[in-house]
């Protein structure tokens, strides 16, 4: 893995940084590999990362339509956590938690997690019961969680506004301690550059349009840099996954819809956890530059525009306002949309597809970040062996159809996924 001492940044420095070492290749496609995985963004690279590191499969090739990192990867509130009340999610987002926090180590490449844990706000007697047995059940699954009084909470909240007839009340919160959120673009770059180093090749800018059909088994990708073979196909495509999935003749059980998300100017530090108000469709951190980093619900009508709409905006930014007045006084930098593919039950899916040679690694709804590591391990592991590990089986495609759903209604739908 490369190492940049401080003499070759100041060399480099000093002739316009010109010829800086290219972090990964930038490869043409060849004809075939073992496996192919579309959509650069970090699940495919963690994909690809763990095929290479842990199964010793190296004729992989990621293929991204634009350049990694550019989906929800790189549009997401960063928000990690493990606070799931369904044994099936618990024990998948503690795995992947589990991954973060050696995430940097074993990518050799800053994430810059932070486990500034993260605070559920109850806001009601009925919020506090449901947040006591969610906290309950995370604990039997070995996973931290407190219940916090609501003085504990206040004492985490400065700048709140609370009365005796305010909107939003504090009753208590459930904490995660080991939660917490990180660097978005990093992981995707630190998957790319360990994947790279193994053998990957990471192709950018080069499209799946359409599948190689052998009979009743899909044999390859048709791309706009032609036709590319391979053993297994696996699809890390997120927002796009009912179009691409299409490609090949298949309908899921998947909407997309637009979550967007919100960033001030940066202020000095004035929240130091991650916080989420269920009853005001509200969640906010701070981000390490000092920007107050928040968002709410989903856009209500399913789209592909990486934008949103202003009803939303003025939802988020009237809880905003309401519990932290202080925000009014803040300036707005961006805010943008990202394509979520939503589930029926709230919970993905990581396995095979109906059609021989295909595989599915999608329905994130807002809460894939988290999952980045322990996607792609368990997404390298079906991939490598071509059949789930114990903890992604009960994320199989046909339990729509067996009535296995996973309602996470513990920790959403609809809030509380991100
Ligand atoms: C505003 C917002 C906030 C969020 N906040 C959080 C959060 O706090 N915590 C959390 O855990 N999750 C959060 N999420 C969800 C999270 O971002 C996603 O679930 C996760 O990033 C999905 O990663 P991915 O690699 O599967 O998809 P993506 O990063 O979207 O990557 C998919 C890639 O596939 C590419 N692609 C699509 N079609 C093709 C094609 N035909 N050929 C080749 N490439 C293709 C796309 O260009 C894209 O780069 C949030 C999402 C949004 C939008």
């Amino acid at each position: 893995m490369k190492a940049y001492s401080a003499w070759s940044v100041f060399r480099h420095a000093l002739t316009g940084n010109r010829h800086w070492p290219r972090a990964w290749r930038d490869p043409e496609p060849k004809a075939g590999y073992d496996v192919v995985i579309v959509g650069g963004g970090g699940h495919g690279l963690a994909t690809a990362y763990y095929l290479a590191s842990v199964h010793g499969i190296r004729k992989v090739a990621v293929l991204e339509k634009s350049y990694i990192g550019s989906g929800n990867t790189g549009r997401n509130t960063t928000i990690v956590r493990s606070n799931y009340e369904q044994n099936a999610n618990a024990r998948f987002y503690e795995f992947s938690l589990k991954l973060w926090e050696d995430l940097s180590l074993e990518l050799n490449y800053n994430t810059m997690f932070s486990q500034r844990g993260v605070l559920d706000v109850a806001q009601s007697e009925g919020m506090v019961e449901r947040y006591i047995r969610r906290g309950n059940a995370m604990r039997l699954n070995g996973i931290d969680a407190e219940f916090l009084s609501p003085a504990e909470v206040r004492s985490m909240l400065p700048g709140i506004y609370e009365d005796s007839a305010c909107r939003y009340p504090i009753h208590g919160g459930l904490y995660q301690p080991r939660a917490g959120n990180a660097r978005h673009d990093a992981v995707a770059w630190g998957f790319a550059r360990a994947a790279d180093s193994l053998g990957v090749d990471i192709i950018q800018g080069c499209e799946v349009t359409g599948f190689l059909q052998e009979g009743e088994r899909i044999a390859g990708v048709r791309t706009n840099r032609g036709d590319i073979r391979a053993g297994r196909t696996g699809l890390a495509v997120a927002g796009s996954t009912g179009h691409v999935a299409g490609l090949a003749g298949l309908r899921l059980p998947i909407e997309s819809h637009v979550l967007q998300a919100f960033v001030t100017e940066p202020v000095k530090p004035v929240i130091d956890t991650v916080l989420t108000f269920e009853l005001a469709d509200f969640y906010i951190s701070q981000s390490d530059r000092g920007s107050l980093v928040f968002g709410g619900e989903l856009d209500r009508y399913s789209s592909y525009a990486q934008r949103g709409n202003l009803p939303i905006v003025h939802d988020v930014l009237e809880a905003a306002v309401t519990m932290f007045p202080m925000l009014g006084r803040v300036r707005m930098l961006r805010h943008w949309g990202g394509v979520c593919d939503m589930t029926p039950d709230g919970s993905p899916i990581i396995g095979a597809s109906p059609i021989e040679g295909l595989y599915l690694n999608c329905g994130w709804c807002y809460g894939g970040f988290k999952a980045t590591p322990g996607s792609g391990w368990m997404f390298a592991h079906t991939l490598a062996t071509g059949a789930p590990h114990a903890v992604n089986a009960p994320f199989a495609l046909d339990r729509f159809e067996r009535g296995y759903t996973i309602n996470e209604n513990g920790a959403g739908p609809f809030f509380n996924l991100h």
